[in-house]
């Protein structure tokens, strides 16, 4: 595929990065790999708009992966960023910051009765594995084809998002011991989970799922299948570990949770919670983070663990997210996907549009999509097409037909127009594309 438009400061920027920096990015989902073309650098952001560093405007339905639910530079975040940074900006001793930040946490989300910050989703999933082998002294983890829970060593069996982009086997790096007390089973199959306790009796520590997927595509839950996890963990004696590291802040008040009303054993948090910055938690049952040092014996730490700018910004974009900002994205993502499922109709392109709350993402295909093999089944190459369409067009998406996208409070009318104006010709190069 070639591009004729093209970005050439983005292209100085990303040879010198490739020199200095494996891929030239650093998260792989950043690399263009999966759509080819060069990755735009970008210098600014504000409300819905990324600007990049050949001074074009995209509308962002990326959202840095999530977190800008309320858009970029929103000025309450802003200013609370400034206020603390004024004020210093690591001490490595506890603030007050970190204490209003987990109040707000175990306010929002009824099952998290303690709550311990970390820097990113990835420390959150880890720390809690570690907890629930510590807790139930066990030592499998079943986990799903497709979910993605960080680049923790033994989650990155059958991993979605980069893993799934880039169709990569099983990291090399990761030891057969590290990985050997994960089990992976396929997604929304609660047989196999069944067999699963049946086969190990006494063996399983937790079971950790996304509390709904957004790392092989946009793939809910079917109706009882987290309450069914909740009961199979309980029987068998392990902890349901749910991963709202995506869902959380962002699916309702109290993230997925909010949604099903599923209590999970712990639950990890990230992306919205930090405003932008690097701020992660995982929490649940006051019993269970008994276990953590310096109480109990199972040992987690963090040098920056609730940096004081990081929980400010965290706190404020927490603060200004009420009812009506839910609504107001809930709004603009169904507006969106339903211009997205109407130019592909038009122009007769098999889809299925797969949403949970507000977050979506497009499959090429018109089969039900309930877990990694299905989702792989789609028609992948047309998504590199509109993907390219899209980008010249103003329009920034993720860069895989693997990931969700997000959109924010800040996704006004003139926004959606734009997006409205560039589904078309998106569309119908999606439908001529050809492999
Ligand atoms: N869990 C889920 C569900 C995620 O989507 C992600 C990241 O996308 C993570 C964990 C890892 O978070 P981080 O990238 O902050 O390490």
């Amino acid at each position: 595929m070639s591009f004729p438009y093209d970005a050439p400061v983005s292209q100085t920027l990303f040879d010198r990065a490739s020199l200095v920096t494996p891929g030239g990015v650093n998260s792989p989902v950043r690399a263009f790999r999966a759509v080819g073309g060069t990755p735009r650098f970008m210098v600014s952001g504000t409300g819905p708009y990324l600007t990049d560093a050949d001074g074009r405007e995209y509308v962002d339905l990326v959202c840095s992966w999530g977190p800008m639910i309320l858009g970029h530079s929103h000025p309450e975040v802003i200013a609370a960023v400034q206020e603390a940074v004024a004020r210093g900006t690591s001490f490595g001793t506890p603030g007050e910051g970190e204490v209003a930040l987990a109040e707000e946490i175990v306010a929002r989300i009824e099952p998290v009765e303690q709550v311990r910050l970390v820097s990113s989703g990835t420390e959150a999933t880890m720390s809690a594995i570690r907890l629930a082998r510590g807790f139930t002294g066990r030592a499998k983890v079943v986990k799903f084809a497709g979910c993605y829970h960080g680049h923790v060593d033994a989650l990155l069996a059958a991993a979605g998002s980069g893993v799934a982009t880039f169709g990569l086997p099983d990291t090399p790096g990761v030891t057969g011991a590290q990985a050997g007390d994960t089990i992976v089973l396929p997604y929304n199959d609660l047989e196999a989970v069944r067999a699963a306790f049946a086969a190990h009796p006494g063996e399983i520590a937790c079971v950790i799922t996304e509390a709904s997927p957004g790392n092989m595509g946009v793939v809910p839950p079917l109706d009882g299948f987290n309450a069914g996890l909740k009961e199979l963990c309980a029987e068998g004696g392990a902890l349901y570990i749910s991963d709202e590291v995506m869902t959380g802040f962002r699916t309702s008040k109290a993230g997925w949770f909010g949604v099903d009303g599923v209590r999970p054993d712990l639950m990890t948090f990230g992306k919205v919670m930090g405003g932008g910055f690097p701020a992660a938690a995982f929490g649940g049952r006051a019993d269970v983070m008994a276990h953590l040092a310096p109480v109990g014996p199972v040992y987690q730490a963090g040098t920056l663990s609730g940096n004081p700018i990081a929980t400010a910004a965290g706190l404020a974009q927490l603060r200004l997210l009420d009812d009506a900002a839910y609504a107001k994205v809930d709004a603009v993502s169904a507006e969106i996907r339903s211009l997205v499922s109407e130019a592909f109709t038009k122009e007769g392109v098999a889809h299925t549009v797969s949403a949970a709350s507000n977050m979506f993402s497009v499959f090429f295909t018109d089969q039900p999509v309930r877990n990694y093999e299905d989702a792989k089944k789609q028609e992948a190459f047309r998504f590199t097409a509109f993907f390219h369409s899209m980008l010249s067009q103003g329009v920034y998406l993720p860069p895989s037909a693997f990931e969700s996208w997000f959109v924010s409070t800040a996704h006004d009318t003139q926004a959606v127009e734009r997006i409205a104006a560039a589904l078309p010709a998106a569309a119908r190069a999606a439908s001529e594309a050809t492999s």
